[in-house]
């Protein structure tokens, strides 16, 4: 995988402070709180982030898939929505999973699409557990991650009511959350139980469980992942009216989902302020 694509500031990090424990390290001491300060999120979950951005449109439109992109003549586009509706746009920022948005490309912009194609995309299961605090072993920390040498079907277990403020009801409660190496969808909770009762030392049964699967949810960058993205950025060189965001690109990290979003959306709004309007007189 190419860190610098995937992960861009750990790389500064390293850059900056000779290793990612280092610069952790730097970061505890500058803000005085050693966990909370690399994780941030909002207060009732990341769902705040999409209802948020969903009130801030004009006129937001959910629940709706573009199921065709074509172009509109020379100045614009048209989508065809999955609930048989059309849009037409001037401009159109593609924000969707690599393979989503390969597929939309592909009629106006094939060579674009193709390099946007060979993004890879793998799955991704987590295993959501509750349990009462006094039958399971005092948690500290926030979790850890297992690396891939230990041979563990489970990658990495957060330990969400240390994490987090407000996830559980009351201390009485623990909330973990475990994620597992892709591929192992059969019986994922018992999985996770079994290896959680041998890192951990966890045998109660949780009072609630919950298993989520992200299909395609995570982009892999391979080496050479900068040279595609440049070279579909490029081939769109010729739609200013198109471009691209998303966690298929220029990092999977939320941040850098958010940036590459701001710049496709100031870059289509001063493509369609410089494109020349027709005129009519009467
Ligand atoms: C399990 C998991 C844990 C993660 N943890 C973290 C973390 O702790 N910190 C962090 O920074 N990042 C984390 N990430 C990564 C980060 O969440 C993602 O990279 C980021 O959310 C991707 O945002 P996005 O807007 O590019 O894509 P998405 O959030 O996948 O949004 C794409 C949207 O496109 C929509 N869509 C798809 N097809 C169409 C269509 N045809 N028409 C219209 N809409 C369509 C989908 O419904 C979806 O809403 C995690 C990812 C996963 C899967």
């Amino acid at each position: 995988m190419s860190l610098e694509a995937s992960f861009p500031r750990f790389l500064e990090m390293e850059r900056d402070h000779r290793s990612l424990i280092l610069a952790a390290r730097a970061a505890s001491k500058r803000t005085g709180t050693p966990n909370s300060s690399h994780f941030a999120s909002f207060q009732t979950g990341m769902g705040e982030l999409t209802a948020a951005l969903i009130s801030s449109l004009a006129d937001p439109r959910t629940r709706v898939a573009v199921r065709r992109l074509r172009a509109r003549g020379a100045d614009g586009f048209i989508l065809d929505l999955s609930d048989g509706s059309q849009l037409e746009a001037e401009g159109v920022v593609l924000a969707t999973p690599a393979r989503e948005t390969a597929s939309l490309l592909g009629e106006v912009a094939p060579k674009p699409s193709d390099a946007v194609a060979s993004i890879r995309q793998v799955s991704t299961t987590a295993v959501t557990l509750a349990y009462r605090s006094d039958q399971i072993p005092v948690l500290s920390g926030s979790g850890f991650v297992v690396p891939a040498v230990e041979g563990r079907r489970v990658m990495g277990v957060s330990f969400l009511s240390q994490k987090w403020g407000g996830r559980v009801p009351s201390e009485q409660f623990a909330l973990l959350r475990a994620f597992l190496r892709r591929g192992d969808r059969n019986q994922p909770a018992e999985i996770v139980k079994k290896e959680l009762a041998e890192l951990v030392g966890i045998r109660a049964q949780p009072i609630l469980e919950k298993v989520h699967t992200w299909e395609g949810g995570l982009h892999q960058y391979s080496l050479g992942h900068r040279d595609r993205v440049a070279g579909a950025e490029d081939g769109l060189g010729e739609f200013p009216g198109l471009a691209l965001a998303g966690a298929a690109f220029h990092g999977i990290g939320l941040n850098e989902c958010i940036a590459s979003g701001r710049r496709a959306a100031d870059h289509i709004a001063a493509q369609i302020r410089l494109r020349p309007r027709t005129v009519v007189s009467r």
